[in-house]
C-alpha cells in the first residue's frame, strides 16, 4: 500500500468487529459468514448498484434516527431499475430488515447503512442479461468517516464526472465509483482534502461523493441534475431547509469553474460530509477563507433537523429504539 492509499482507507468506516449481524440473501447472518467467490461478476466488472444513508445517534435521548430511510431504498430501486435489476423486498420490509439489524448489533453511536445489489454469477463475460444477483445491507459505525469539522480544501479535478451516456451518473453503480476514486486521489495526493469534479461540459458537477452548493450575492445555486450529478438525499433536505427556513432564492442551473473561485462561500452535502464548509478551490480563499454565515446556520439547521429537534421535519427520520 502507498501512503497515499493508506490515508485514505484509514479515513472509512470499517465493520465493528467481524461478528457485525449483516443481512445476505434473506438471512440475518455474522459478516464473517458471508462468503462472495472470486469469480463473482460485481467483482470484476463493477456491475451493482449501493446506496447509503445515515443513523445519526442523540447521546441526551438515547435514541438513534435513521436519515431518509425509505427514500434511500426507492432511490436504489431506480438505481437498480437502470441496470434492468430488480431490488429484493418492498422499501417498508427493507426498512424493517434495517431496524432489526441495527437493534441486533445495539448500535449507540451514529452507523452508516449500506444496501449494495450485485451480479453474483460466478463465470467470466461482462453482461447483465440473465445474470443472478445477491443482496446485502450491511452497517458500519461512521463517527470517522468523513469527519472534518473545519473548513476543507478542493481541487478542481482532471478527471471529469461520468456522463450519462457513458455511465448513468444517477446510478450509482458500484463501477462507476472509480471516477470518484480517481478525482479524491488525485487530490489528496496534491494535499488537498477533496476533489471536486465538471462533467464532460465542463459544468460544476460534484465531489467524489458530495453534491455541492455555491452562495453568491445572497442566493444560493446548485448544479441541476441534469449536469451528472447524484440525486443527493442530503442536497434534497438542504434545499428544503434553504427554502423553508432560510428563505434564500435558490437555483438549480450550470455553474462555470471559475464562478467557484470568486463566489462568497461554497460548500458540499453527502451522507458521509453532512454539510462541510468549501474554504478554498484550487489555492484560491473562498470568502475570507473561514467557514461563511449560510453555511453555518445550515449546519446548525441539518443537525437539529435529523436529531429531531426541527419541528416540522420529523419525517425525514424514523428513531429505532
Ligand atoms: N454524489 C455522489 C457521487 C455520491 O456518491 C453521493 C453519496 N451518495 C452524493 C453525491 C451525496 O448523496 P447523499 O446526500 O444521498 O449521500
Amino acid at each position: 500500500m502507498t501512503t497515499v492509499a493508506r490515508a485514505a482507507s484509514e479515513a472509512a468506516p470499517r465493520v465493528r468487529h467481524p461478528n457485525t449481524w449483516v443481512y445476505f440473501d434473506g438471512d440475518i447472518c455474522r459478516y464473517h459468514d458471508v462468503h462472495i467467490g472470486l469469480m463473482t461478476n460485481a467483482l470484476h466488472y463493477g456491475t451493482g448498484v449501493y446506496d447509503g444513508t445515515r443513523a445519526y445517534w442523540d447521546g441526551e435521548h438515547g435514541q438513534l434516527y435513521i436519515a431518509q430511510g425509505v427514500e434511500h431504498f426507492e432511490r436504489m430501486r431506480r438505481s437498480a431499475k437502470t441496470l434492468e435489476m430488480t431490488l429484493p423486498h418492498t422499501n417498508e420490509e427493507l426498512l424493517d430488515i434495517t431496524l432489526e439489524l441495527i437493534r441486533r448489533n445495539e448500535f449507540r453511536e451514529d452507523i452508516y447503512i449500506r444496501p449494495i445489489l450485485f451480479a453474483a454469477t460466478e463465470e467470466i463475460g461482462c453482461r447483465l442479461d440473465n445474470i443472478d444477483v445477491s443482496f446485502a445491507i450491511y452497517l458500519a459505525p461512521a463517527n470517522r468517516y468523513a469527519a472534518w469539522t473545519d473548513g476543507i480544501r478542493c481541487k478542481i479535478s482532471s478527471w471529469r464526472r461520468v456522463s450519462d451516456d457513458a455511465i448513468p451518473a444517477r446510478a450509482k453503480a458500484t463501477g462507476a465509483y472509480i471516477n470518484c476514486a480517481l478525482s479524491k486521489l488525485e487530490a489528496t495526493a496534491s494535499g488537498f482534502d477533496e476533489a471536486i469534479m465538471l462533467n464532460r461540459d465542463g459544468h460544476v458537477a460534484e465531489g467524489p461523493v458530495e453534491n455541492i452548493f455555491m452562495v453568491k450575492k445572497g442566493g444560493i445555486v446548485t448544479p441541476p441534475l441534469g449536469d451528472d450529478i447524484v440525486e443527493g438525499l442530503t442536497r434534497g433536505m438542504v434545499l428544503e431547509l434553504i427554502r423553508d427556513e432560510l428563505d434564500l432564492p435558490v437555483t438549480e442551473r450550470s455553474i462555470q469553474r471559475t464562478e467557484l473561485y470568486s463566489c462568497d462561500e461554497l460548500f458540499f452535502t453527502g451522507t458521509g460530509v453532512r454539510v462541510t464548509s468549501i474554504v478554498d478551490v484550487d489555492d484560491r480563499r473562498i470568502g475570507d477563507g473561514t467557514e461563511g454565515p449560510v453555511t453555518k446556520r445550515l449546519k446548525e439547521l441539518f443537525r437539529a433537523a435529523v436529531l429531531r429537534r426541527l419541528p416540522g421535519r420529523e419525517h425525514w427520520t424514523v428513531p429505532v429504539y
